[in-house]
């Protein structure tokens, strides 16, 4: 069984809380972290993450794309992108 089946498995009939188990988690991720990055393996898998555009999503167009930081420019009252806006500002 692999090391991931058998955590969670473990994680199954464990009874602890759930912020116990993400700190358990986060410090054995960081314990396998940085067994990979000793093997050279980690920065690899972070060099092609970063080139991987950024999924962005729109709360108030409620499209993907942009985020809400594109809206910035529309002041306190932020509102769907016009079709106008949209070509102003490059975006769909
Ligand atoms: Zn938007």
């Amino acid at each position: 069984m692999s090391k991931v089946l058998e955590t969670l498995k473990a994680l199954d009939t464990n009874a602890k809380p759930k912020e116990e188990l993400i700190a358990e988690l986060l410090e054995r991720r960081r314990n396998i972290d940085e067994q990979l990055l000793r093997l050279g393996y980690v920065l690899e898998v972070h060099a092609k993450r970063s080139r991987e555009p950024a999924r962005k999503y729109c709360k108030y167009c409620e499209v993907e794309g942009h985020d809400g930081r594109a809206h910035r420019f529309q002041g306190k009252v932020k509102h769907k992108f016009t079709a106008e806006e949209q070509a102003e500002h490059g975006l769909r």
